[in-house]
């Protein structure tokens, strides 16, 4: 039975995108991609595309360079604070991955929570707040993989801003000259696992004073073309790969227009249900990571929707420990049939119930 993929991460992918990289491991120019040389020609044409479409999608001003690494966005909590915290750093607590993001920042220099929705279990973005002008920078998660909010806005920031948005880049037009740093792990929207990306403003690096190791200075990346060491060639294919297919559907505005269209028709389904509802403020909901849960009265249905849905082919719609019920994933490669088995589902179950 052919599967849906609502996987939080990694996650669904472009069939295009799967062909092409596959093909390449069993046949790039003669030898597979899994074996060849980084300093091939052939590769360097892969680094240099990839960086060009990049820059083109995201509409990427001068004086800011695409890094790929590997680490993690997880690495990226230590990183960003390793090569910019000199004295104190601002965040936005809107969930575990911010808190995560926190944690790291401590070991840099003081961390100043600007607020948090914790105490609603991140149900919602905080939106008053006021971002210190003496810290370094201001960091924020875009979107809240586990917890199904997002902000849909590029914010102001009267310090350098700081966005972890592993789970929804490319899914929408960025003004990105609005941040510092944009980073994420590219297994959620962009790629198979392994491979990380920085969108780093150049002028913003070389002002800390501690010694930063090579591999941890973004500065290394720039001046080596993500190529100081061996990098992950799959990966990277594949993100080249899915870059090729967001242009070729029509980019941006294209991902974001699906993207508004599968969350209507998931949301309204669970908005109009006698059974479901949703777990995110109505104002944040995600785009990307849809959650909801059985209503109180039907809590006991819950785990018989999973195994009835999982059956009908609905892979990975287990909610999050930390929020229960249900989470769909519908990241850019979704296609709207997909959410529409799912809609069918929660149906064909609604009526039975
Ligand atoms: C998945 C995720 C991470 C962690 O990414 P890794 O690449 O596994 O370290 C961090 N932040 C957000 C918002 C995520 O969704």
């Amino acid at each position: 039975m052919k599967k849906v993929n609502f996987s939080a991460g990694p996650s669904i992918l472009a069939p295009e995108v799967i062909q092409a990289t596959s093909a390449a491991c069993a046949d790039f120019n003669g030898l597979s991609l899994m074996e060849i040389s980084h300093r091939s020609k052939d590769w360097q044409k892969v680094m240099d595309e990839t960086d060009a479409l990049f820059k083109e999608i995201l509409n990427i001003p001068e004086g800011y360079s695409v890094v790929l690494v590997g680490g993690g966005a997880s690495l990226q909590f230590c990183m960003v604070p390793f090569n910019l915290l000199e004295k104190k750093a601002a965040y936005l607590n809107t969930g575990v991955w911010a808190k995560k993001a926190m944690k790291e920042a401590k070991g840099f220099g003081e961390v100043v929570e600007v607020a948090s929705s914790a105490d609603a279990n991140y149900t919602f973005i905080p939106k008053d707040y006021i971002i210190p002008a003496d810290a370094d920078y201001f960091h924020i998660t875009t979107n809240n993989t586990i917890y199904g909010t997002e902000l849909h806005t590029d914010i102001d920031s009267p310090v350098t801003l700081v966005a972890d948005m592993s789970s929804d880049i490319f899914s929408r037009p960025v003004d990105v000259s609005k941040y510092g740093i944009i980073y994420g792990g590219a297994q959620k929207n962009l790629a198979m696992a392994g491979l990380t990306f920085a969108i780093v403003k150049d002028e913003i690096l070389g002002k800390v004073s501690r010694y930063i190791p090579t591999m941890l200075d973004y500065r290394t990346h720039i001046s080596n073309g993500s190529m100081f060491n061996t990098p992950p060639v799959v990966p990277i294919y594949s993100a080249y790969q899915t870059l090729k297919w967001i242009k070729s559907v029509g980019g941006l505005p294209e991902m974001q227009r699906r993207a508004q269209e599968r969350a209507k028709l998931l949301y309204g389904a669970i908005d109009e249900s006698r059974l479901f509802i949703g777990t995110a403020a109505e104002e944040d909901r995600s785009l990307m990571n849809i959650c909801f849960v059985m209503k109180e009265e039907y809590k006991e249905l819950e785990a018989e929707f999973l195994e009835f849905a999982t059956s009908k082919g609905m892979s990975g719609i287990k909610g999050h420990r930390s929020v229960g019920g249900f989470r769909a994933s519908t990241y850019n490669a979704m296609p709207l049939e997909g959410v529409q088995a799912l809609v069918d589902c929660m149906h064909e179950f609604e009526k039975a119930h």
